[in-house]
């Protein structure tokens, strides 16, 4: 699977997010080693800190789903720029490469350590 078949995935996947506060749909797709791909959305509640990214919800699906750890990945494609929260997550389950529509609505590749230098580790 290309970079730009998993954004697609991505895209697609968004049209399901549940974002009735903010509007803004968000859509990822997780292309495992073994060629499996999860989706994810974004989740938002009422209580707006407790929403759920969609990059988040991915990687979620597929430690809760098929048991998968960090190593487990090749790429993810997120229809936005991960936030701060979810390039700490990137990192840790060593994504190789995150592909994601920029502010400019450019899609670009980049590495979780490009998107989060310095990284916390415990
Ligand atoms: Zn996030």
């Amino acid at each position: 699977m290309t970079d730009l078949e998993l954004y697609e995935r991505a895209k697609a996947a968004a049209e399901r997010a549940y974002a009735p506060y903010s509007n803004f749909l968000v859509g990822a797709a997780l292309l495992g080693r073994d060629g499996r791909v999860w989706e994810g959305v974004n989740v938002e509640n009422a209580s707006y800190s407790l929403g759920v990214c969609a990059e988040r919800a991915a990687i979620a699906r597929a430690v809760s789903e098929a048991g998968r750890r960090p190593g487990d990945f090749e790429a993810i494609a997120i229809t936005a720029s991960p936030c701060g929260g979810c390039r700490q997550w990137l990192v840790e389950f060593g994504l190789e490469r995150v592909v994601y529509a920029d502010n400019h609505g450019r899609i670009v590749t980049h590495t979780p350590d490009d998107l989060l230098p310095d990284t916390f580790v415990l």
